[in-house]
């Protein structure tokens, strides 16, 4: 009987292959492989995009020096000759060497792993103290080495899998973009187009007070209309990854305390309670984290109208500062409240409110700029709570 068709009575490789998760497929193909093949440890490396040979991906100790399993370097010698000649290797040491330091003098076998015709990866195994591989010890690992190799294929088609989905709701969010963005230009510029229009109409007379009304009105919708653009322009920035910061020693309780002012000053009924701990100095971009407060602000404004807002700065262990903002709005149901960060993100199941879904994009990457963090936990029915850790100055 032919080798290849001896291996094929095997049948150590059957659950590994019908096992969904990579890793527990490999400790099922592991674990019976010890029944037809003596081993001591077993590593497996993955070649990465660059051709090169990564971190051990996958390292077992099952034979009687078990402590090799940490130091699973001794694979990497023969990872690497694998690698050269794309071929199996074996390094046996002599007689001698193996029984007089059975640790230090081990029977080495690489296996090249391919899949659709490349080297993906290498499965080296190690046996203490022999005996040499025989014609059937290798027979046995080479139907391993495919079955590992079929593992690892699953696994890169699963992240691909997982990556397109990514995309692929990117690019739903995208759609919706250019349909919401659309609106939110118009509007604005309907008021400007309507209100100047009407201004210059020769064949009415307007009193001063009603011309400064409507000329407000335009002067208003311009500003938004600038902000809109700019969130815009920005979100596409960050994309590229391009983000200006102007770092400056500054106190945060005295940010967040102008923010309220001037929200008070736009919104007279809002109960704002800030509760301050801690007057410790950041190094921060002052314009940049005024943005991300107004953001939340605005937010409460839109999707938690009239309910009481509270701030808390504090203290934190690890030398940071942990801001609390919440409200006591709808708050955002369990299933969306992972993706409100995203790029063009929106709550769909809330009251239409005018947004691009870019705000809190943005600010989720300001604070990172800053080194901090920046989350959202909600209960339903009692609001959103926005958590900000940003690191202080050491030895303030
Ligand atoms: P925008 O407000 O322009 O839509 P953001 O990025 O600032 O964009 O917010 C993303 C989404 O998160 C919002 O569309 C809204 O659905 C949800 N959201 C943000 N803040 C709150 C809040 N305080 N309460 C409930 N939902 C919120």
């Amino acid at each position: 009987m032919k080798l290849s068709d001896r291996a094929l009575e095997y049948r150590f490789w059957q659950d590994a292959v019908y096992e969904k998760d990579w890793k527990n497929a490999l400790d099922f193909l592991i674990e019976s492989l010890r029944d037809e093949l003596v081993f001591d440890n077993l590593a497996i490396y993955i070649i990465d995009e660059n051709g090169k040979r990564s971190e051990i991906a996958y390292a077992r100790a099952i034979g009687r020096e078990k402590n090799a399993e940490a130091d699973a370097s001794w694979g990497e010698e023969i990872a690497d000759k694998v690698m050269l000649k794309n071929e199996i290797v074996f390094d046996s040491p002599s007689e001698e060497e193996s029984s007089s330091k059975r640790v230090a003098n081990p029977y080495l076998a690489g296996m090249p792993l391919m899949a659709s015709g490349k080297l993906i990866g290498i499965l080296s195994l190690i046996r203490f103290g022999g005996p040499v591989y025989t014609q059937e010890d290798i027979s046995v690992a080479l139907l391993a080495a495919v079955v590992i190799a079929y593992i690892f294929e699953k696994r890169a088609l699963q992240e691909s899998i997982i990556a397109l989905e990514k995309v692929q709701r990117q690019m739903r969010l995208q759609d919706d973009f250019v349909s919401t963005i659309s609106h939110e230009l118009r509007t604005p510029l309907g008021f400007i187009k309507g209100y100047s229009t009407t201004l210059l109409r020769d064949d009415t007379e307007w009193d001063e007070e009603t011309r400064r009304e409507f000329l407000t009105i335009i002067d208003e919708e311009a500003d938004h209309l600038t902000g809109l653009i700019e969130n815009i322009l920005e979100s596409a920035r960050l994309q590229s990854q391009t983000f200006d910061m102007n770092f400056q020693p500054l106190r945060l309780d005295v940010l967040v305390r102008d923010i309220i002012t001037r929200v008070h000053a736009r919104y007279e009924n809002f109960e704002i309670v800030f509760t301050n701990y801690s007057e410790k100095i950041i190094q921060g971009d002052n314009t940049r984290l005024a943005q991300v407060f107004e953001n939340l602000f605005s937010n409460t404004v839109k999707y938690a109208p009239k309910s009481k807002i509270e701030i808390s700065i504090k203290n934190e262990d690890g030398n940071l500062l942990k801001v609390s903002f919440s409200d006591s709005g709808a708050g955002i149901s369990e299933e969306h409240l992972p993706f409100i960060f995203d790029r063009f993100y929106r709550v769909p199941d809330q009251p239409k409110k005018a947004g691009t879904g870019l705000g809190l994009f943005i600010s989720k990457r300001i604070i990172e700029a800053h080194h901090g963090k920046i989350w959202a936990e909600s209960d339903a029915k009692k609001g959103t709570r926005f958590i900000i850790l940003l690191p202080t100055e050491q030895n303030n």
